[in-house]
């Protein structure tokens, strides 16, 4: 049985000050190893907007030597916080660490926008959220198109296929794990949580879906709102109290959900568990050519992309396209919403692979970058979950 990759790193989260910033920084040599990797350094070919750049700039403004400024700050802004600065580090630099103690130290200096607040208020109210997001079927019927167009796509509703299916129950003693639901995938992974349940069911794990769990945290924590990052762990912490294992399936919240629940309880990615059970699983044949993208995150932070290949892999006939590593997609949790033009910069080289692939859909097990893809494509965009439970023998 394969292992569950390591997380990348174990402190809690919330912003280290100014002193455990620079003990961060010092870890840095500036041998430029990160650069190649780092999607806003192949759009601009910049070193401010590196990996060693932003470090040598966080270094500076934190110990003194330099006044933060307009320009310094825009190049941490552009930062996408994918982290694959990080895996790709002979040094081990903490650099998703040191991004967010900038970034706080950002915020107390430059509050974040009034849009970028008014979205982290209501990330961390994920009822509202859902509520919000149930009206908007209703709402696309009377806004003009343009305004239509700039909204991300509603939930899918559930399939006929998944509706016929129902659930399938976990054997009695089964292993119990934990769903975790989040903030925008509450509502727009309803039906992945179901069909998750189905898989697990399949492979003999039983489920359950706590109350009183929120958002993550991590864009607040990306934006630089420490505090608010803080509070959503606690939360997050008393609604999973009493569990051992929790599956998070959206790769951006994996990491922080860990450490908010680090000493308390597991976060597993399921396509792990579902790989690891997969001998359990019979799938039906998809005769058919479908795309998928690796977001950042479960690339080079859970970890889980060999998972997920394999698990697809046992699905009889199915064609399956990966697209090319073209860098970040550009969703990079609230950056769609702060610098627009650069998010789409960065996915349109992959929605140009998308439609050369000759694939009728598309697979990926992020929510943001979910969200964003489809924005741009009118191809279906869903989790690799989805697909998996409706090919379920
Ligand atoms: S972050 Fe790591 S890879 Fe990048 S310059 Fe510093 S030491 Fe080298
Ligand atoms: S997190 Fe991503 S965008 Fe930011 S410096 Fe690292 S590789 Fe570049």
């Amino acid at each position: 049985m394969p292992a569950t990759p390591p997380l990348a790193r174990p402190s809690p989260p919330g912003a280290p000050g100014a002193a455990p910033l620079l003990a961060l920084a010092d870890q840095c040599v500036q041998c430029g190893l990160c650069l190649p990797h780092c999607p806003t350094y192949q759009l601009d070919r910049s070193e401010a907007e590196s990996p060693r750049g932003r470090i040598a700039y966080m270094r500076a403004v934190a110990s003194g030597q330099l006044v933060a400024g307009p320009v310094g700050d825009a190049h941490l802004d552009h930062c996408l916080g994918c982290r694959r600065c990080e895996a790709a580090c002979p040094a081990g630099v903490r650099y998703g660490e040191l991004l967010e103690g900038a970034r706080a130290l950002q915020a107390a200096r430059t509050p974040p926008s009034p849009r970028i607040r008014a979205a982290l208020a209501l990330l961390a109210r994920p009822r509202l959220l859902s509520f919000l997001v149930a009206l908007q079927r209703p709402l696309a019927r009377i806004l003009p198109r343009r305004w239509r167009a700039a909204l991300p796509p509603p939930p899918a509703p559930q399939t006929p296929l998944e509706k016929k299916a129902g659930p399938v129950q976990a054997p009695a003693g089964a292993p119990v794990v934990a769903l975790f639901t989040g903030c925008i995938a509450r509502p727009h992974e309803a039906g992945t949580r179901d069909a998750l349940s189905r898989l697990l069911a399949a492979a003999g794990i039983a489920s359950v879906v706590p109350s009183g769990q929120g958002c993550c945290g991590a864009a607040a924590a990306h934006a630089g709102d420490a505090g608010g990052a803080s509070r959503l762990a606690l939360a997050n912490r008393n609604a999973f109290a009493g569990q051992e294992r929790v599956l998070c399936s959206t790769s951006g919240c994996h990491d922080t959900l860990s450490r908010s629940l680090q000493g308390a309880a597991r976060v597993e990615d399921p396509l792990v568990l579902l790989d690891q059970a997969g001998d359990r699983l019979r799938f039906r044949p998809a005769a058919r050519r479908v795309a998928l993208h690796l977001p950042c995150t479960q690339r080079s932070v859970v970890r889980s992309d060999a998972a997920l290949r394999r698990l697809l892999a046992r699905v009889p006939g199915l064609d399956l396209v990966e697209l090319p590593d073209t860098g970040c997609c550009g969703a990079a949790g609230l950056h769609q919403l702060a610098e627009p033009a650069r998010a789409e910069a960065f996915r349109a080289p992959l929605l140009k692979a998308l439609a050369d692939s000759g694939a009728s859909e598309l697979l990926s097990a992020n929510i943001g970058c979910r969200l964003h893809l489809a924005t741009g494509t009118t191809m279906n965009v869903r989790h690799p979950i989805d697909f998996l439970a409706e090919h379920l023998a």
